[in-house]
């Protein structure tokens, strides 16, 4: 019942102000038409498509978070007109001003984005009447133009603020309190706690008397060019309030993501936090490094979004890096010629450094996230940072074979299934299988701890042999396998030489003194074949080597 009668009662209130806002308006016109000189009426052509263009570029970003409370208060759309019509009013008086907004305001964008044109139409009239009641009173007390002086700026800025708020407690508001079932006290509280409004109303109403006073002294042609500006503040203003809507929608996805994940994998978490922080227009890339074991000085890149990273990029975040790792400070920025990398540390409470958050930008970019919000994100992630560590360190004991410290056999056939997968033309894969020549005997001759030792030397010897992105795991006894992802025959040949030699050198020998060696057979896969295959060849040149007499490298070619 209360619902219909709001639902009535709106549509009248402002129909009756539409009314009273035009009946006003035409009452006062034909005496000020008739004062208009043609450059008068040039200049006020030019505001009025002045005031247009503002309204259809201008989004009401004074009100604190209106576009995501739909029912908070949004104070109108007195933002960035403000100079245009407190300009209008001082020189022509309150009619030419209402006039204006009656004719401008119904091509003004709704906040939601749309044009609804008869919504404008209706939402002009409160202002209209603003101006006229703010333009007679204005009139009436300063009794002429606008003079350039301290006291004469200061009852202006006064005045005119004055007469805005009270149109936003007085009218404003009563008016959306009917239509939207907010109540008063409540659009006041927030009417109240927006400084942000006060200060943009007092730099706004500033700039309109600095306009009117330069119309005044230099003519119209140059007050109109003080107000030019307007446009292009306002196109500004609105593509930082997009890149903030945007933002805070993707911030609303990541804490979706966060809930449906609970407490669990801290990487998703990770990469959503870094997607929240992503300005993809900025050309950034964004990356958390983390140090993935407590004494671990190396840190090790974990999630990562943008564009990879160029060799130059590369360096300059190592350099970042090490900075940080030296030092105690929070963040560091490090910059070449072309780009600047800015690193933000996340530190445990004892101040141990967990892991870095690093955003990596062209020079040329402008930056849109203030510093503040990486230093924020990068203590946030702290907590994900040591998730992850306690994670990693009992994956990595299943993964891990526990008498060498390699991966272990399902790791490293997992790592082997994945690559033989995507195995492609012009990207090869190789493996090694290595098996130890006569172990048997060390195990006889010196004992098993001899033994056990034996295969903890060949396996360090392995892993320190071999390239950082290739991978060796212990699948047997006394053989390993070695994984050589983007490798050809000749260069798989030429590591398995070298890890021959490694090996012969190493500081190993059987009961008699002789130098333990090892035997490596060498197969490269092809698009074909299967995990199986691979094996199966390089288990066959395996076998060739021991035939032709040990310490050796056989590839078996298909
Ligand atoms: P070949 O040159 O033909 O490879 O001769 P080999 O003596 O190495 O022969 P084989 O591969 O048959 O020997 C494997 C031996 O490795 C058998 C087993 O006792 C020993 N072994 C397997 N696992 C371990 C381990 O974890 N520790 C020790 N100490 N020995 C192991
Ligand atoms: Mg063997
Ligand atoms: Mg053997």
């Amino acid at each position: 019942m209360r619902d219909r009668r709001r639902r009535l009662l709106y549509p009248a209130i402002r129909f009756a102000v539409l009314l009273l806002a035009i009946g006003a308006t035409a009452a006062g016109a034909p005496r000020v038409f008739s004062r208009l000189h043609p450059a008068d009426g040039f200049a006020l052509a030019i505001a009025l498509v002045l005031f247009t263009l503002l309204a259809r570029i201008n989004v009401p970003l004074t009100a604190r978070g209106s576009f995501y409370r739909r029912r908070s208060a949004e104070p109108g759309r007195i933002t960035l007109e403000l100079p245009l019509i407190l300009t209008v009013v001082s020189i022509y008086g309150p009619f030419v001003a209402a006039a204006l907004t009656l004719v401008a305001y119904p091509f003004a964008l709704t906040p939601e984005g749309g044009s609804r044109f008869l919504r404008r139409v209706f939402e002009g009239a409160p202002q209209a009447i603003l101006w006229l009641f703010a333009g007679t009173l204005h009139a009436e007390l300063y009794r002429g133009p606008v003079t350039l002086s301290i006291p004469s700026y200061l009852a202006f800025l006064a005045f005119y603020t004055l007469a805005i708020y009270m149109f936003l407690y007085g009218i404003w508001t009563p008016l959306r309190m009917i239509a939207t079932h907010v109540r008063l006290r409540r659009f006041w509280h927030n009417l109240s706690r927006d400084t942000r409004l006060l200060g943009f109303l007092l730099l706004l109403t500033s700039w309109g008397y600095v306009c009117t006073v330069i119309w005044l002294h230099a003519g119209i042609a140059i007050g109109l060019a003080s107000l030019a500006p307007l446009p292009f503040l306002a196109y500004t203003l609105r593509g930082l309030h997009e890149a903030q809507v945007e933002l805070h929608r993707l911030r609303l996805a990541r804490d979706a993501v966060q809930a449906m994940l609970g407490a669990g994998d801290p990487i998703p978490q990770m990469n959503s936090l870094l997607a929240s922080l992503h300005t993809p227009t900025a050309r950034e890339t964004l990356q958390i490094f983390a140090a993935i074991t407590p004494d671990e000085t190396r840190l090790a890149p974990l999630a990562t979004i943008g564009h990879q990273p160029t060799v130059e990029q590369v360096e300059l975040c190592s350099r970042a890096l090490a900075e940080l790792s030296r030092s105690d400070s929070p963040a560091v920025t490090v910059r070449n010629s072309s780009y600047v990398v800015f690193a933000d540390a996340a530190r445990s409470s004892d101040d141990e450094l967990l892991g870095v958050l690093i955003a990596h930008r062209p020079l040329t970019t402008s930056q849109l996230l203030q510093r503040k919000r990486f230093a924020q994100a990068a203590a946030d992630l702290a907590p994900l940072l040591r998730d992850f560590r306690s994670i990693a360190a009992t994956q990595s004991a299943a993964a891990l074979d526990a008498l060498t410290g390699l991966p272990n056999r399902r790791t490293i056939m997992q790592l082997l299934r994945d690559r033989v997968d995507n195995v492609a033309f012009g990207n090869p894969c190789a493996v090694l299988l290595l098996d130890i020549d006569r172990f048997k005997m060390i195990n006889d001759m010196l004992g098993h701890p001899a033994g056990d030792r034996a295969l903890r030397v060949v396996a360090g010897t392995i892993a320190r042999s071999i390239r950082s992105h290739d991978r060796a795991g212990r699948i047997g006894g006394e053989e390993f396998l070695v994984l050589m992802p983007e490798t050809n025959s000749e260069t798989a040949v030429a590591v398995g030489e070298r890890l021959r030699g490694a090996i012969a050198n190493a500081e190993i020998r059987h009961a008699n003194g002789d130098q333990v060696t090892a035997s490596i057979g060498v197969a490269v896969a092809s698009i074909s074949d299967t995990i199986e295959s691979l094996l199966a060849r390089a288990d066959h040149a395996l076998y060739q080597a021991k035939r032709q007499g040990r310490n050796r490298v056989v590839e078996t070619v298909q």
